[in-house]
């Protein structure tokens, strides 16, 4: 395939309700980018760029990876000719230092254009074994242990078998304590956000009592070696996410024992091809993982729904419905949970959504059209 146009768009999109709360601030819509590539053959494939707008998750941001595109990645993409597959142009530009979720836009964008040059489903383009994936509920920090609960009984009544809670210092064993209690032998895990020290292992001991599925990310975002010694002093399974960005902190977290599960989250990792390189490194191992999210929109939903069904995707993914957090959703057709927490994927080919047009130009921002050089 050869890329002849190129579109990027900023977006804004609003959260519904009062959006989520950050440490720092309460966000109410998400910034973010969007690019669409045109091939010779006339097909378009799509990414999204998913960047917080502070570098609060990653160093990356929304207008960062904006000017990354911009200045490196969309001129290579228009200067490389003909572009074998989507792996030969991420190698090709694995000399970009980290930008992983500027790359990751391009490379899902890849995937669905050339899985649609083939006539194939993303998710058969990119070897998946499951025409359906399960989704886990995600749930922030609330202001007590029974709201927690009641908020966990509203998703338990919709089918979700696996819930995740947040947990920060001072708000952690009580509150999961309290779902355990009230709902028995569920899939229960925590997500700390590097939230805690190597001071806290007694905590993480009691928390072994619990059984939990797993602990996410409970120390620094940078750190494999506190994570080893965390995981050699408990039965809880250690699930990195902020820490593996790369196939090589795979291999270092898993030599040095720091893991049990990874969290591959297509942005983080620089998109579809290093997440199932790492998939399929870690899962050899023994080591499986699960797709998580960075309150995606519609473009990146539908290529987390496509790597979840690689074959070491082995746990509930954090992929929610079109419904979860906005009130508009930027493809169509929307993706539904079922009263079992299951998604099925669209059998067509590439990814499998179409953009919802009406709401693409309603909520850009800004959009930039790029030509190849005759
Ligand atoms: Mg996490």
């Amino acid at each position: 395939m050869k890329i002849t146009k190129v579109i990027l768009r900023r977006l804004a999109l609003k959260m519904k309700g009062a959006g989520f709360r950050t440490s720092f601030a309460q966000i109410t819509q998400k910034d973010f980018s969007l690019i669409e590539l045109h091939s010779d053959s006339g097909l378009v494939g799509y990414g999204e760029c998913s960047p917080l707008f502070f570098p609060w998750y990653s160093e990356e941001t929304t207008l960062g990876a904006i000017s990354v595109l911009q200045t490196v990645l969309i001129p290579s993409l228009l200067d490389a000719g003909e572009i074998a597959s989507p792996e030969a142009f991420f190698d090709a530009t694995s000399w970009i230092r980290r930008n992983r979720m500027a790359r990751a836009a391009v490379d899902c964008a890849l995937w669905d254009l050339w899985s649609k040059e083939q006539g194939l489903p993303e998710y058969k383009a990119l070897g998946g074994v499951r025409s359906a994936v399960e989704a886990g509920v995600s749930l922030g920090i609330e202001p007590t242990p029974d709201d927690l609960c009641r908020t966990v009984e509203k998703y338990m009544k919709q089918g979700y078998r696996r819930v995740k809670c947040k947990i920060k210092p001072g708000h952690d064993i009580q509150y999961l304590s309290a779902v355990r209690e009230r709902f028995g032998d569920i899939m229960l895990m925590a997500d700390a956000n590097s939230a805690y020290t190597l001071n806290d292992i007694p905590l993480f001991k009691e928390l072994d009592d619990l059984g939990l599925l797993m602990i996410e990310q409970p120390l620094a975002s940078d750190d494999i070696v506190d994570h080893r010694h965390l995981q050699a002093a408990i039965r809880t399974p250690i699930c990195l996410d902020e820490s593996i960005d790369t196939i090589d902190d795979a291999r270092r977290a898993i030599e040095l024992g720091s893991c049990k599960i990874i969290n591959i989250k297509v942005a983080r990792v620089g998109g579809l091809t290093e997440a199932r390189r790492i998939q399929q490194y870690a899962g050899e191992r023994g080591v499986y993982s699960w797709c998580g999210g960075m309150v995606d929109a519609g473009v990146a939903r539908g290529h987390n729904l496509a790597v979840a069904t690689l074959p070491y995707y082995r746990y509930p993914n954090d992929i929610p419905g079109s419904d979860r957090y906005y009130a508009e959703d930027t493809v169509t057709p929307s993706t539904f949970i079922d009263e079992h927490a299951m998604i099925a994927l669209p059998d067509r080919p590439g990814m499998g959504f179409d953009l919802n047009q009406d709401v693409i130009d309603r909520i850009t921002v800004e959009k930039w059209e790029y030509g190849a050089k005759a």
